[in-house]
């Protein structure tokens, strides 16, 4: 039996052709890119090289730079810890664990008073409420660009702008890591911060990202000998970069081609999925890598096992929130869900390897599945 696999939203396969790639920075080319010598000067160098070539797929190099991090998490509380600041923060209550947990030690600190704007039905940040939240007090507002669990995108550059209209001095940052490398996207200049995630485009887990403004000051959250220009302390993930650097190159270089495609994939899956079990609750215009719907009245956790037997691997929401054992999603139920459509719901979630064909058996394989637990639970 082949294996379908559709949790790309948790994590993506890493692109065989970029590790291959990158392979010599694991064997031959395995300095210290500190080292004074010229094997290290040269590491060093190839870094730089990176960071300019990733910040220009989404922004202009002249005002952003980028540091890399371990992972899109280090990437959120860098900026969390870095820029939230006494007064208050501001986010939304549809943000990833990487964003809401920080916010939640902000308050356990006492650095700052937190607020959380509500969603809107399909998980869009509701941005007259975000904006009542901002005031001269609000040192650091975050949303993020792609809901994870939704897939519903949010307009950053203007909702940037209408926070730095009520208040110049906020930091504002955005979670991007579902959305760099698959959402046609450049930086608008309200933004200030972008956090980005290797393995969701065919990188490897273990390496982020974090893009700013070369304006801002620079405020670490790790210490120690001032690698990545002060900015993050530790010994540059080579390997992990440079495989970023390719995979980055790879998807920037099909990113429109594939968004079509994928959007009309998603679309014939959707209308595929038997319409008296399933909901949907992805909006069209959210991104095309991602489609959640609930199967009303079922278990989505039961309908995964039953999939995930039958050759179909998908998700119920957040690989990082089933860790909380919360048997709800909270984003599905910020949008205004009830719990039985949130105890129903299943994420598929595709990558440009998906094919049309795997998504009409993914369709199938869903249908059976929960008629099967319908007859079993009659
Ligand atoms: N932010 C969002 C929106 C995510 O979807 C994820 C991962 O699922 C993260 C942050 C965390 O990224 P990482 O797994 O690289 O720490």
């Amino acid at each position: 039996m082949q294996t379908i696999y559709m949790d790309n939203a948790a994590t993506t396969q890493p692109c065989g052709e970029s590790v291959a790639r990158a392979e010599q920075y694991l064997k031959e080319n395995y300095f210290n890119p500190s080292a004074m010598y010229k094997e290290g000067f040269a590491l060093s160098r190839e870094l730089k090289a990176a960071r300019e070539k990733l910040v220009s797929y989404v922004a202009d190099t002249a005002s952003y730079d980028l540091t890399f991090t371990s992972c899109g998490t280090e990437a959120d509380n860098t900026a969390v810890f870095g820029y939230a600041r006494r007064g208050n923060a501001v986010t939304s209550a549809g943000e990833h664990s990487a964003i809401l947990a920080p916010f939640a030690e902000l308050k356990n600190r006492n650095v700052a008073e937190t607020r959380f704007a509500p969603l809107e039905a399909d998980g869009r940040v509701n941005v007259g409420k975000l904006l009542e939240l901002v005031d001269e007090k609000t040192t650091f507002v975050s949303v993020m660009h792609v809901n994870n669990e939704t897939g519903a995108i949010n307009d950053i550059n203007a909702v940037a702008k209408k926070v730095k209209e009520k208040n110049p001095r906020v930091v504002f940052h955005s979670d991007g890591v579902q959305g760099f490398g698959k959402i046609p996207f450049r930086l608008g200049k309200e933004v200030d911060l972008y956090s980005l995630s290797a393995h969701k485009i065919g990188g490897l887990k273990g390496t982020g990202a974090l893009i700013r403004k070369k304006a801002l000051p620079i405020r670490p959250y790790l210490f120690g000998g001032g690698q990545e220009n002060g900015w993050r302390s530790g010994t540059e993930n080579v390997f992990g970069v440079k495989t970023l650097e390719y995979a980055a190159e790879k998807k920037f270089s099909s990113l429109a081609a594939d968004y079509e495609r994928l959007a009309s994939y998603r679309e014939s899956l959707w209308s595929a999925l038997d319409p008296g079990i399933f909901a949907r609750l992805s909006p069209k215009d959210g991104t095309p890598y991602i489609l959640t719907v609930s199967a009303r009245g079922l278990r989505g956790e039961i309908l995964l096992h039953l999939a995930d037997d039958r050759g179909l691997i998908i998700g119920t929401g957040s690989a990082c929130s089933s860790n909380e054992k919360s048997r709800y999603s909270h984003v599905v139920l910020a949008c205004g869900y009830d719990k039985i459509t949130a105890d129903g719901v299943l994420r598929l979630s595709f990558s440009p390897a998906t094919t049309k064909e795997e998504t009409e058996r993914a369709a199938q394989i869903l249908n059976a599945c929960a008629r099967e637990l319908l007859e079993r639970t009659k």
